[in-house]
């Protein structure tokens, strides 16, 4: 989205340096309405949007399950607001581990290692009487732990580690709007909708034993979550939100200055690019073949064609049959996990 706005804005201010009539720059006349979300992240809702909704079109869905925070620091601080599950401390110590994992960027934060075994360390020790807050808490590895022993991370040589532990981890701030606007949104469409923390996620993965995957992820969201998640065969559907069309007539360099020819039609023999299409190519030419993908138009009639094997050029569009019009997403199917045992 970022790109194309700069596209946008170089075209404009291109065109108001030319020998064309005058055009005033505006920039003093804006005013952002309350709630107004950067175009990028305006751009994320709504696809999230657009796919609740076709999905709810297409199959009956009776809730919504969205992770909205990635770690619930109220839940970490203060235990007893919360469910059973809190109380008996295994979700919490979920909570404060992923939340650790991130503030700490994965990593023993004294010597540096990773990929090895991490603990929850005490930066001020609990003999010294430092508190269980996560303030309070850092990663280190087995041996930076007992060398560190009785000592303050201040004593043990490292006064930067006791600093960066008293800033609460960077949380940006139009990511917090974006999962609100988000989840009033998703409100708004009457169904019931129940939230829950990535450390929750991961927890409800990890004892179902399900691999690592975002759809899984998406699957294991929430309390709902069923004990037994059935995912043999399952193959997701990876979708890529691409847009539709350019609607600039002159094509232009990336300074805004047109240095290339105008663009041509954008409809050849009934196909436009990023329709989905099966063309079947006879005879025994080196291009003879079934292919099933995405396609690009050329003027010419002579098209690509993205399978899920690489791009294939020209290929004719008189070969071509229609499956799918171009809806600004592309679609790919990523391979199903084998049975589970
Ligand atoms: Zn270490």
């Amino acid at each position: 989205m970022k790109a194309r706005l700069d596209q946008r804005r170089a075209c404009r201010r291109s065109r108001r340096q030319r020998h064309t009539r005058y055009r005033p720059a505006r920039f003093a006349n804006r005013r952002r309405r309350a709630g107004w979300l950067p175009p990028s992240l305006a751009s994320r809702l709504a696809n999230t949007l657009t796919w609740v909704e076709r999905l709810r079109r297409w199959c009956p869905i009776g809730s919504i399950s969205l992770e909205l925070v990635k770690f619930d620091t109220q839940l970490m601080q203060d235990a007893e607001i919360s469910g059973v599950a809190y109380q008996q401390g295994e979700l919490a110590g979920y909570e404060v581990r992923e939340y650790l994992l991130e503030k700490w960027g994965r990593k023993c934060v004294y010597c540096g290692a990773t990929d090895m075994p991490l603990q929850v360390e005490h930066i001020v020790p609990r003999v010294r009487h430092g508190s269980d807050r996560v303030s309070n808490l850092t990663l280190a590895c087995e041996t930076c732990n007992e060398a560190k022993g009785k000592r303050t991370a201040e004593e043990f040589g490292y006064p930067q580690i006791q600093e960066q532990a008293k800033r609460p981890l960077r949380d940006a701030a139009a990511v917090n709007v974006t999962r609100w606007a988000l989840f009033h949104r998703l409100s708004a469409l009457g169904l019931p909708l129940e939230t829950g923390t990535g450390g929750r996620t991961k927890w409800n993965r990890t004892k179902r034993d399900l691999p690592k995957t975002h759809w899984l992820d998406a699957a294991c969201v929430g309390a709902s979550t069923p004990e037994r998640v059935a995912i043999t065969a399952a193959a997701p559907l990876a979708i890529r939100a691409t847009g539709r069309h350019s609607r600039q007539m002159c094509r232009t360099n990336a300074a805004g200055f047109p240095d290339k020819a105008p663009k041509a039609s954008s409809v050849v023999g009934g196909f436009r690019t990023g329709d989905m299409v099966r063309a079947v190519v006879p005879g025994s030419s080196a291009k003879a073949g079934l292919y099933v993908g995405r396609i690009a138009i050329r003027a010419t009639g002579s098209c690509n064609i993205t399978t899920a094997t690489g791009t294939v050029q020209g290929i004719h569009v008189r070969y071509c049959q229609p499956l799918h019009r171009g809806d600004g997403y592309t679609y790919a199917t990523v391979a199903a996990l084998p049975p589970q045992a």
